[in-house]
């Protein structure tokens, strides 16, 4: 039996006691009410130890409508449902303790705010925002509240209400999240982007960088608005800026330099060279064979591999190496093109998690800027 299980059952059995020794107290003759009361508990219990959650939960509402108390057993016995995966059950017991008119308010709270995790988790998204929002009317200054909804709001692609939602959170706990604001602005500055809507974009862009310089996304927001409307050296100093302030990402932008010719023919190709001999960094050197090869031609990229004679120092590096200039019929270099293909590049710094390509906020445990290059590949 699970200790969750387990824990319910003494739960209910301090509830039973307490429901048996009271009328003593007053009367020493138990009145037949009070068997009323004891019997659906009882009932439920047993249910539950015999793997009946439906019979369970039809006896449990009968016993919560008639004692407060039991509301208790009810919260976990929602708990337990949740835990298990078994979001209607969890509604349902939730919902059911919501509509008794005799729910202490303290009691109200917690119901509300356990209903809105199990739409959460269940996956209703836009029901839970409504649930959370109902704490917060409640209580407004409800951190949970106010995390669990920024979460959602950021899992939907809703960057104002997030950024709203953050800027609450941070008067309540009375700190500083500007480095999460800034990437909340840069999300809503590559969303402008892509809609082609420039202005706002550099007005996110520049926002989110006085809040985080080091905002990778961005700056190159920042960068692709100079190379959109011919702005070299603005360009060049967004790269060197990027350079200086994050450069694990800056291999990142070197497709967008290739991007605009002209800008990578006069000063872009130069700028990364200029890089590449200064610092000698190997993540540089793989990415622009790989843009190259990309986006031009595996004879650009070998001519390039030829002036930056660069040479793998690890597997994971020789194998990136392979992927772009094996010969296509070598069954080595099919197999690097097949593991490049698959293979984890980031690593979460704080759950660990893995994943392909880049990403601003970790999928796993939602935090932002976490996500760093793999160096080398674990045998
Ligand atoms: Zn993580």
């Amino acid at each position: 039996m699970n200790t969750l299980l387990l824990a319910i059952v003494a739960a209910a059995l301090v509830v039973l006691v307490a429901l048996l020794l009271r009328p003593m107290q007053h009367d020493e003759q138990p009145q037949p009410e009070e068997d009323e009361r004891v019997s659906p508990l009882l009932r439920g219990i047993n249910y539950l130890l015999s793997d009946k959650p439906d019979l369970a939960l039809q006896e449990m509402v009968q016993v919560a409508r008639l004692r407060s108390e039991a509301a208790d057993v009810y919260m976990a016995l929602g708990e337990m449902f949740r835990a298990k995966g078994e979001f209607g059950r969890a509604v349902r017991i939730h919902q059911n303790l919501l509509a008794r008119p005799d729910l202490p308010k303290s009691m109200h709270l917690q119901a509300s705010l356990a209903l809105a995790t199990d739409f959460q988790m269940g996956g209703l998204l836009d029901r839970a925002l409504v649930q959370y929002q109902k704490v917060l009317d409640m209580q407004s200054d409800h951190a949970g509240a106010l995390e669990a909804s920024l979460r959602i709001r950021e899992q939907s692609r809703e960057w104002q209400a997030a950024e709203e939602l953050l800027s609450r959170l941070e008067r309540v706990r009375n700190c500083s999240y500007s480095s999460h604001r800034a990437y909340l602005f840069s999300e809503m500055a590559r969303q402008a982007l892509k809609s082609d809507d420039l202005e706002t974009a550099a007005a996110d862009a520049a926002r989110a960088l006085e809040l985080d310089p080091a905002c990778a996304p961005a700056r190159m927001v920042e960068i692709d608005l100079a190379l959109r409307s011919g702005r070299a050296d603005d360009a060049a100093q967004g790269l060197t800026l990027l350079w200086e302030q994050a450069r694990e990402h800056f291999p990142l932008v070197i497709p967008l330099l290739l991007a605009h010719e002209d800008f990578y023919r006069e000063r872009g190709e130069a700028l990364l060279m200029q890089l590449w001999q200064a610092h000698g960094d190997s993540e540089l050197a793989l990415a622009w064979l790989e843009a190259l090869a990309a986006r031009r031609s595996v004879a650009e990229a070998e001519a390039l591999q030829a002036r930056l004679q660069f040479s793998p120092a690890s597997l994971r590096e020789s194998l990136r190496l392979h992927a772009v200039l094996g010969e296509a019929d070598d069954p080595h270099s099919r197999f690097a093109r097949q593991w490049r293909k698959t293979a984890k590049n980031y690593a979460c710094e704080s759950c660990g998690v893995e994943v392909v390509e880049v990403r601003w906020q970790c999928p796993q445990c939602h935090a932002w800027g976490t996500l760093h290059p793999k160096s080398e590949e674990k045998i």
